[in-house]
């Protein structure tokens, strides 16, 4: 029995807008958004984080940028544009220990930061 938020979203054992989901990740509907497309890409497999030695195994980066790309298509912002984000570390803000991709798009960003 895991306490991961995010792996009890890969379960399915509590709720979220799941909007992709193949065998290596599970992408999401962020539940605070900061635009109109803002979608999290998890890896079905716990990883903590971008300097997790996992996170270079199995292609696990290879896929979420994958599936970042075809959420995004999905999303409609392939066109437009969007940002993909990783935080780490408490300069960061990183506050999920589950590695994951933020796809941030649907309005112009801004240069730079997403908040
Ligand atoms: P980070 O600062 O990179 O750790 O971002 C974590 C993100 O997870 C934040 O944007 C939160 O809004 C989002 N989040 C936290 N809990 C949930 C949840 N249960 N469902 C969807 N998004 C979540
Ligand atoms: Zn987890």
């Amino acid at each position: 029995m895991t306490d991961c938020i995010f792996c009890k979203i890969v379960a399915g054992e509590i709720p979220a807008d799941v909007v992709f989901k193949n065998e290596y990740v599970t992408a999401f509907r962020d539940i605070n958004p900061v635009a109109p497309v803002h979608i999290l890409v998890v890896p079905n497999r716990h990883v903590d984080h971008i300097r997790d030695d996992a996170a270079f195994e199995d292609d696990v980066l290879k896929e979420m940028f994958r599936a970042a790309n075809e959420v995004a298509h999905q999303a409609g912002i392939a066109g437009s544009g969007y940002r993909l984000l990783i935080n780490y570390g408490p300069d960061a803000n990183l506050v999920v220990p589950h590695l994951h991709l933020h796809v941030i798009g649907g309005r112009p960003l801004g240069p730079m930061v997403a908040r």
